[in-house]
């Protein structure tokens, strides 16, 4: 094994390999949560489609029925005038009369209604194409983003199997020891386990150092850590 100090250069080394297999691990960990969000924001703007064609549909059947109450309105009311010049009595005329005049009236408000159902329908089919239309173009945007992304992480995982093959040319020269606590910290503390003493501090936590600490790193003969983030120190050429 060759020296202490020898083998913390080794580590720094390594610790940039590993800084960015940390990093990359993190991006790629995203990829799965943005594809989601993704994908429900399609979703949302897909229900959003499904009630502007509700809304078409039923004022299209209102419409209908609405014609339909016209037609038997005035069904009647060709009916009863047929049977107005078979009535025998003055006052049997008047009420009838009077009967008919009330259905006309109903079937001009009924008209009415028809026509502003039609503009409504009209409105709704209208908003119901934009949407249509505005969904289509943000599916293709969503399939698009979803493939750059796994395009993305499929990036990333051949970047990360390089890195980790990189680091194995390091290991052969550290102790298995200073490995294994090396690679604790790593996971614990953001990928960054091996720091240098600046103005006497942790250059992880910057915490200040005991003199003796300082000292001891500077001989650089017994591996030194943090006391507060559990770093491993060492002293800057
Ligand atoms: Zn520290």
């Amino acid at each position: 094994m060759p020296l202490l100090n020898e083998q913390i250069k080794i580590l720094l080394e390594l610790q940039k390999i590993d800084a960015e297999i940390y990093r990359d691990k993190k991006e790629l960990a995203k990829v799965p949560e943005l594809q989601k969000k993704l994908e429900a924001d399609f979703e949302k703007k897909k229900s959003r489609l499904r009630s502007a064609e509700e809304q078409s549909k039923a004022l299209q059947l209102k419409q209908k029925q609405k014609e339909g109450d016209l037609q038997t309105k005035e069904e009647k009311i060709k009916k009863l005038q047929g049977q107005l010049y078979q009535l025998k009595s003055n006052k049997e005329y008047t009420a009838m009369d009077l009967e008919i005049k009330g259905l006309k009236a109903d079937d001009s408000l009924l008209e009415e209604e028809i026509l502003r159902l039609l503009d409504e329908a009209d409105q709704a089919k209208t908003a119901f194409t934009k949407e249509k239309d505005l969904l289509a173009a943000e599916e293709k945007k969503m399939k698009n983003d979803l493939a750059a992304l796994d395009q993305e992480a499929e990036g990333i995982r051949a970047r990360l199997a390089e890195a980790e093959e990189k680091r194995k040319a390091f290991t052969p020269n550290l102790d298995p020891k200073l490995i294994t606590q090396y690679e604790r910290v790593l996971k614990t503390r953001d990928g960054l386990a091996v720091v240098p003493v600046k103005n006497n501090s942790c250059g992880g936590c910057h915490l200040g150092l005991p003199p003796q600490v300082v000292h001891e790193v500077r001989l650089q003969e017994k591996l030194m850590t943090c006391e507060d983030c559990a770093r491993i120190l060492y002293w800057p050429a």
